[in-house]
């Protein structure tokens, strides 16, 4: 079994996509980690984000230490992700696990949660259930920044709101793999509901019940 969860940056996903995993017993994929990874390892290597040929060798070179890297949900690295996430040769290269990972999830589970951008429409498109996950770019933008906040950054809500619509923009208008939602998805819309309510929502619609 597999549930592919799309949706823009900060809409719950997350959240979403591991309590799903954590219901069901399934194995859990953040591919956004992926993108991040590859991007605090190309700010590591002194090179810029948008220097192509840097992200894809960057990406090649991907190791699992890289995705335990302290730096990963800082802003610095959520705009790079957003970067290195638009080369081709960075998307190639993060395919095949992404889909390896589905497809014979760890531990012998019996089904994986994956939830990204493009998972129902380009990673996994014989998903069995797949989701778009969204919220206004305000609410998104505020709940970002209530954790940013908790975690001590000194960054204003204003701030985060513009680099959530800066990240959209670079997500939605990239040639490859473009943020979309994919056909026969199920649309949930969170700004207006609580964590709680998105869970049942996303719930009743992998058990078929809506
Ligand atoms: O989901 P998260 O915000 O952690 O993702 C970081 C960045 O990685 C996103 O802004 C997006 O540009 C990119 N990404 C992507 N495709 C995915 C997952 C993330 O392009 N499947």
């Amino acid at each position: 079994m597999i549930v592919a969860i799309d949706g823009p940056a900060a809409a719950g996903k997350g959240t979403l996509a591991r309590k799903l995993a954590d219901h069901y017993g399934f194995a859990h994929l953040d591919t956004g980690a992926l993108y991040r990874a590859v991007a605090s390892r190309v700010l590591r290597a002194g090179a810029s984000p948008d220097d192509a040929a840097a992200a894809a060798r960057e990406a090649e070179a991907l190791t699992g230490t890289d995705l335990r890297a302290s730096d990963l949900r800082t802003e610095r690295v959520s705009d790079a992700a957003s970067r290195v996430a638009t080369v081709p040769g960075v998307r190639a290269a993060l395919l095949e696990f992404q889909r390896t990972f589905a497809r014979h999830p760890p531990e012998g589970r019996p089904g994986a949660v994956v939830e990204g951008r493009d998972i129902g429409t380009v990673v996994l498109p014989d998903a069995d259930k797949k989701l778009f996950v969204t919220a206004s770019a305000e609410v998104r933008a505020e709940r970002r920044w209530r954790e940013l906040a908790a975690g001590g950054a000194a960054v204003t809500l204003a701030e985060v709101l513009k680099s959530v619509v800066e990240r959209d923009r670079r997500d939605q208008e990239r040639a490859q793999s473009s943020l979309r939602m994919a056909a026969g998805a199920f649309l949930l819309d969170t700004t207006k509901l609580d964590i709680d309510a998105a869970f049942d929502a996303a719930k009743a619609f992998v058990s078929g019940q809506n």
